[in-house]
């Protein structure tokens, strides 16, 4: 047994961790208070190849693994969230499902700009009447002649409002039946398409630089090519690249976490109570030790699920469980970090409040806690049989 990242995921994780310090935690503030993507870092992320880390390099990656993507993802999200999310939903997400399931002339069209970080792309699954139970979605798509025609609602979807997001990898019905789960396809719409339109930007709590639009499909027409992989399995396809999605919301849970470590520590040794540092309290250093003991803890349930999926092994478990560990850590983690800050940590301009706001999301997306519960209680249920 090896616990040593290799050199490249070392260089990996070194230089995104240097590039997360000088050049976008100085931002995080702002993006967060404006609400404007920064899309100067985008293209930095781009240019060090950090959008197509796991991807061979015929394609325009870097040729790495998705243990180097993760550790990318930890520290980028250490220095703002939102873009963690960028990558998990561009790289983790969309561009593994072109990359597994695309044809060759998908990957060249679609896949290289987005691995390069030219475009990215969003992810279309949930509608006002499917969250949870996703299986049940209304869009429907039905093909005339060369054309497919897509009507429907896709709702929360991050990132499709951005200006250069080129498509959605959305989901819909292309068989109803009567006694079994309808049949679910995989389209790729570009936001060109004619009947693609973006709905209204959502007002959120948190994540205020992710920006989270409503999508309408009306009559909206696609080439018959745009059609993804299997049109009998673009539910499986789905549910495949989201396995993925909660490594990489378990990796932006730990930078998140580490990221309020760091500040309580920081604070607790500058901020003088009683005489004396607040870090001299039993009760804060115990406070500490909790929070890098559930930390270390997540970090190695994502590093082994994403080493699994390096070897080709399954995964299930160990994704679902570094998702379900890593996502309800990062709030406790960021409520103790609020309290170990006082009143400070309750003030938007601190990062520990910032980081409070955007980690209950992460026990809500891709699955929300309770279905994690429900895949690890269904591994139970077929070892059993
Ligand atoms: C900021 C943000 C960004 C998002 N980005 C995207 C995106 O890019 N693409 C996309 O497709 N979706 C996206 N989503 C949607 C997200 O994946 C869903 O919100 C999530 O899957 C939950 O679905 P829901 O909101 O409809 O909640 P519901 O499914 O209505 O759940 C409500 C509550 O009921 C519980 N519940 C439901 N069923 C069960 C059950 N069987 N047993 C026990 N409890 C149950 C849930 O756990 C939850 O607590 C995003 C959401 C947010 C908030």
């Amino acid at each position: 047994m090896d616990f040593d990242l290799k050199e490249e995921q070392k260089m990996i994780r070194d230089m995104t961790r240097d590039f997360a310090r000088d050049v976008i935690r100085p931002r995080s503030e702002e993006i967060d208070r404006t609400g404007h993507y920064p899309y100067d870092i985008m293209d930095k992320m781009a240019e060090l190849g950090m959008m197509g880390i796991p991807f061979p390099e015929d394609y325009g990656g870097s040729g790495g693994d998705w243990v180097g993507m993760h550790l990318c993802i930890e520290e980028i999200s250490w220095g703002d969230m939102t873009l963690g999310a960028l990558l998990d939903v561009t790289t983790s997400i969309v561009a593994q499902e072109l990359y597994a399931f695309g044809t060759e002339e998908q990957k060249t069209t679609w896949l290289v700009p987005i691995v390069k970080g030219k475009q990215i792309g969003a992810f279309g699954l949930t509608e006002p009447n499917a969250g949870s139970d996703a299986a049940s979605i209304q869009t429907r798509a039905a093909l005339e002649g060369n054309e497919w025609v897509l009507n429907g609602t896709k709702q929360f979807i991050t990132n499709i409002g951005l200006d250069n997001a080129s498509i959605i990898l959305a989901a819909a019905v292309t068989e109803r039946r009567a006694k079994v789960k309808n049949v679910i396809s995989a389209f790729i719409v570009p936001k060109t398409a004619p009947g693609f339109r973006l709905g209204k930007r959502y007002d959120k709590i948190g994540w205020h630089g992710s920006a989270t639009h409503e999508v309408i499909f009306d009559d909206c027409r696609i080439p018959k090519e745009n059609l993804l992989g299997d049109p009998k399995r673009g539910f499986a396809q789905h549910l495949e690249v989201l396995q993925t999605g909660r490594i990489s919301i378990a990796a932006i849970a730990v930078g998140m976490a580490q990221a309020c470590l760091d500040e309580s520590v920081r604070y607790a040794r500058e901020r003088i109570q009683f005489g004396q540092p607040i870090f001299n309290f039993q009760a804060v250093q115990f406070k500490l030790a909790d929070m890098a003991v559930s930390i270390e803890l997540a970090r190695n349930q994502y590093l082994k699920a994403a080493w699994l999926k390096d070897q080709g092994r399954n995964h299930t478990f160990e994704a679902t469980a570094a998702k379900l560990y890593a996502s309800e850590m990062a709030e406790k983690v960021a409520s103790d970090a609020v309290q170990i800050h006082g009143g400070y940590g309750y003030m938007s301009e601190y990062l520990v409040s910032r980081i409070y706001k955007g980690a209950k999301v992460l026990q809500i997306v891709e699955g929300t806690s309770e279905v994690q519960r429900m895949i690890i209680g269904r591994l139970f249920q077929h070892s059993l049989k």
